[in-house]
């Protein structure tokens, strides 16, 4: 699911929930919950394949729109928290960039661990990091469709909307 859409429900939960903590560990949790729904990724990964600037790009065009998205709601005229709101995101998009990090750093973390074998450390990280995906994944794919990147996006998009009707009127 793309960054905009998870942003734009921890954005939501950062205008209705005034504690740090809360609004943090709220959009984390939203995060797995959106994920649940049937968002067309697969056929995205499949064009991702194993080309990291195909990713570099879609995560370029994802991070602008959510850019714009801030705007609009700046523009609307808030007055929200910028700490909330920065809290907010990073809650919202944590999965993601935890199973990025995984992703790219599982083969070098385990060398690094057989080179230096003292570092209980680097195994709890990387269990941790295993344990995160994990459930990720699990949820990701919790329902089994074949919808297409069409049918996804549209998903993706009635999502934003709604959250972003949602937040704008907390927003007065
Ligand atoms: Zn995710």
């Amino acid at each position: 699911m793309f960054i905009t859409v998870h942003a734009s429900c921890g954005i939501f939960i950062s205008q209705a929930v005034k504690s740090p903590i809360l609004v943090f560990l709220l959009s984390l949790f939203s995060h797995y919950l959106l994920d649940i729904i049937p968002h067309g990724d697969r056929d995205l990964s499949e064009w991702i394949g194993k080309k990291p600037v195909r990713l570099f790009k879609i995560e370029a065009i994802d991070l602008t729109i959510l850019a714009v998205y801030l705007g609009i709601l700046f523009w609307q005229g808030s007055e929200s928290n910028i700490l909330l709101l920065v809290i907010s995101i990073i809650g919202a998009a944590l999965p993601d960039i935890l199973s990025e990090i995984r992703h790219q750093s599982i083969n070098s973390l385990a060398t690094f661990y057989r080179q230096f074998r003292l570092l209980d450390r680097i195994r709890l990280i990387k269990g941790f990091l295993n344990w995160q995906n994990r459930v990720h994944d699990k949820l990701h794919w919790l329902i089994k469709t074949n919808m297409g990147w069409v049918g996804g996006i549209s998903i993706q998009v009635i999502l934003v909307l709604m959250f972003f009707f949602l937040t704008a009127k907390f927003f007065k």
